[in-house]
């Protein structure tokens, strides 16, 4: 599980940051990607990554301003073009199925795959066997929201030392043993999976905020995040303009990372009124709050290990 941002910055693209877009990558874990915002120029990042548009199996749309959306018809369609076949669903707020289907239908797009829009409410979004997805409201003039996707706890591993000792050789046995919670073997005996398979491994949690206003009550659903990922619109002395334009200070967001104890804090959608050394300021700003953050760059990758 991984991290690709793909534009860092808030409002209109500039030189150094295109508009909001970034990419789960579950390559290990589903065989898929995810996209979460596509502003104007998504599909170009992409063009500089090793990110496959057709591996794209789910896109999450915090909000509907345009530096967030305006890349999403261009998207859908080149993905069709580059062999994309497998379905994609998008999920986003109220007015997003208008905005795609309007878009696609009068520019004549035809799409080669199954497209479905789902319009999302505060709550659960999504959920199979690997995943859930939560939406949070979030506080930006408009309908925002914040995406927490949560991985399940996964079944240890099979420990072969411990089936040995019970006198189970290796075999496809072995497969069968992990799958099922308890095995009869050809000489009766019953072998319940339990008692030779190690510990569960912790699923991950990782948010992927929306523009908003600071909101010191996303604590409780944040709580203990592996990875939060929020926007720094703003250095902290400007908290009256974020308030104003319905953004974030980085140290509004640090104070929220540090109050939900998430594991690591990147901050995104920053303003061009930024740039060089001032960057750098803002880092510090937030890490005098909250340590482990970092300022998202495009193209900037981050691994979401797993906690102990
Ligand atoms: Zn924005
Ligand atoms: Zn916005």
């Amino acid at each position: 599980m991984e991290l690709f941002f793909l534009g860092t910055g808030s409002g209109v693209p500039s030189k150094e940051r295109n508009v909001s877009s970034l990419v789960l990558r579950m390559l290990e874990e589903r065989g898929t990607t995810w996209v979460f915002d596509c502003g104007e120029g998504t599909q170009q990042q992409i063009l500089n990554t090793n990110i496959r548009p057709r591996r794209i199996e789910k896109i999450f749309i915090t909000h509907l301003h345009g530096d967030h959306i305006y890349g999403l018809p261009g998207l859908l369609s080149s993905r069709s073009f580059q062999g994309g076949e497998t379905p994609v669903t998008v999920y986003g707020p109220r007015g997003l199925k208008d905005y795609i289907e309007i878009s696609l239908q009068l520019s004549g797009t035809h799409l080669r795959y199954p497209l479905y829009v789902e319009e999302v409410e505060e709550g659960f979004v999504f959920e199979d066997d690997q995943f859930i997805v939560e939406a949070v409201k979030l506080e930006h003039g408009l309908d925002s929201y914040g995406y927490i996707v949560t991985e399940k706890e996964k079944l240890g591993e099979l420990q072969p030392d411990k089936l040995r000792a019970l006198g189970v050789p290796p075999g496809p046995i072995y497969q069968q043993i992990k799958s099922v919670e308890q095995t009869r073997l050809q000489d009766g005996r019953i072998i319940h999976r339990k008692d030779v398979i190690g510990p569960p491994k912790k699923g991950r949690k990782v948010a992927i905020l929306g523009d908003t206003r600071s909101l010191p009550e996303l604590k409780e659903p944040l709580y203990k995040a592996d990875v939060l990922v929020h926007e720094g619109t703003f250095a902290g002395e400007d908290a009256e303009l974020a308030y104003d334009y319905y953004h974030s200070t980085v140290t509004e967001a640090a104070s929220l990372a540090n109050e939900a104890e998430v594991g690591e804090l990147i901050l995104n959608h920053i303003s061009s009124r930024y740039q060089g050394k001032a960057i750098q300021q803002l880092e510090e700003e937030a890490r005098s709050i909250f340590p482990n953050t970092t300022v998202a760059y495009d193209f900037y990758q981050h691994a979401i290990k797993r906690s102990e």
